[in-house]
Parts: C-alpha cells; sequence; structure tokens
C-alpha cells in the first residue's frame, strides 16, 4: 500500500463496476449505501477491478453509513487488495460531510482512497436502477503530514483531495 500513498493519482474505473456500483446504490434508496472497491495499483495511479457490496448497519442508515464489522473483515482478509471504501449520499451532493471527515481514521490506516456516490437528482426518474450516478473520489491525506501550516490546528486528522476520475 505504501506506492498509493501521498501522490496524486489517477483512479481507473470500469464503466461496468461504475454500473454496480450506481445499481447497489439505487437498490439500497432511501437508505445510504456502502461497500468497498477492490482493484490494483497501476502505472500512473489505482485500478478498481471490483466492487464488493458490504451492508450498511448505521442505526440510522437514511444519514449515516456504518461497514458491517464481519463483512468488512471478511474482506481484510480475502485475497484480494481493497482500494477504496465507497459510500452514498441518498439526498445530497456526493461531497464530504463534516461526519465523513471525522470518521475518516476508522479507514484511513488501511486505505487512502474514498467514493461518494448520489443519485443524479435532474434525472427524471432516480428510482430506475440504471439511471446515471454522481461520483466523486477522494485521496485520504493525513494532516500531520502535510507542510506545517503556521498557528493553525487541522480540523480534523485527515483530509480528503480531490482525485482524478478516469472511466474506462
Ligand atoms: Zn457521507
Amino acid at each position: 500500500m505504501a506506492a498509493l500513498h501521498g501522490q496524486q493519482n489517477t483512479l481507473t474505473l470500469p464503466r461496468s463496476v461504475e454500473r454496480e456500483m450506481s445499481r447497489h446504490m439505487h437498490l439500497s434508496l432511501p437508505q445510504e449505501a456502502c461497500g468497498v472497491v477492490l482493484g490494483e495499483s497501476a502505472a500512473g495511479g489505482i485500478r478498481i477491478s471490483r466492487f464488493q457490496p458490504i451492508r450498511n448497519v448505521a442505526p440510522d442508515p437514511l444519514h449515516h453509513f456504518s461497514l458491517d464489522q464481519s463483512e468488512w473483515i471478511q474482506c481484510l482478509f480475502s485475497d484480494v487488495t481493497i482500494v477504496g471504501v465507497f459510500h452514498t449520499h441518498p439526498c445530497s451532493l456526493p461531497i464530504p460531510s463534516q461526519e465523513d471527515l471525522q470518521a475518516l481514521p476508522n479507514f484511513a490506516g488501511l486505505i487512502h482512497t474514498y467514493l461518494i456516490g448520489a443519485p443524479d437528482l435532474s434525472v427524471s426518474a432516480p428510482e430506475d436502477f440504471e439511471s446515471p450516478m454522481l461520483l466523486n473520489a477522494y485521496q485520504i491525506i493525513s494532516n500531520e503530514e502535510q507542510e506545517p501550516s503556521g498557528a493553525s490546528f487541522p480540523l480534523h486528522p485527515y483530509s480528503l483531495i480531490p482525485l482524478t476520475l478516469r472511466m474506462t
């Protein structure tokens, strides 16, 4: 994982995997959906090869997500490389919430890529599983590794920096 860390990367996502993520999002509505993306490091970045849905066990799944621990642990110990965590915002844009930033320490030691999807509410039929998904990708960066920025202390231990997402 060290090679994936600390540099600006491009994330390559096959359309077929993106469609699986979108379908899982639509099937989970109105709740938040979550899961992990699996893949490998490739020239100039990371290539996603698979999406693994994980059950959202948050007490309030309409507004929060929490990965089912046994499914998450099963992924960690299986013979695949988890490159990112994915969740959705059913009613808002796919940009990190304050709560998302606060929860980053749960993942930051293990993965460096963070994906947020959302239904495209400008589309007339959000219940259509084939309708498009808005998707943003971010790199998880430790604020302690950043250049000291004067007197201000970072609000959160980790930040999210936008990644270039390339669909293939
Ligand atoms: Zn979120």
